[in-house]
């Protein structure tokens, strides 16, 4: 057997399949059932990490927005109305991630405060309409 080509006088146990030098058992370094020895190893360890970062990054933006944004333009209808103020902050929170859902969602604040406003017309004329109705009854 030859020696490593790392450590004099040490026996090798394989060749590394990068560069072809002789390994040992100390020196030999398995990556996806392939040896390297440890300068190509390393080196493929470093060209991996740099390319890493690249790859992730993106996917945050991938991941898109939540859909629990959509709780603060819903819930404010139930509490006068004020889903434009909710759909509002959500647009500006999610629009660079998701443009689409955050614009639907300012769009369904401002529908949503439109018919608050709306049933809130229809309730105090129906109110209105009522005391005038009983008022003129107990007229009668
Ligand atoms: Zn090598
Ligand atoms: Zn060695």
């Amino acid at each position: 057997m030859a020696d490593c080509s790392y450590h004099p006088g040490k026996d090798s146990v394989g060749a590394c399949v990068s560069c072809g030098k002789m390994v040992c058992i100390a020196c030999r370094t398995e990556l996806q059932e392939k040896v390297y020895c440890q300068p190509c190893a390393n080196k493929l360890f470093v060209s991996k990490s740099e390319v890493q970062p690249a790859k992730v990054e993106p996917a945050p933006v991938q991941t898109g927005v939540s859909g629990a944004w959509w709780l603060l333009v819903i819930l404010p209808f139930f509490f006068g109305g004020w889903s434009w103020i909710g759909g509002i902050i959500a647009w500006a929170a999610t629009k660079s991630r998701d443009p689409k859902k955050a614009r639907s969602m300012l769009i369904w604040g401002i529908v949503l405060s439109v018919i608050a406003v709306i049933i809130s017309i229809i309730v105090t004329i129906l109110f209105v309409t009522g005391i005038l109705v009983l008022e003129g009854m107990d007229l009668q």
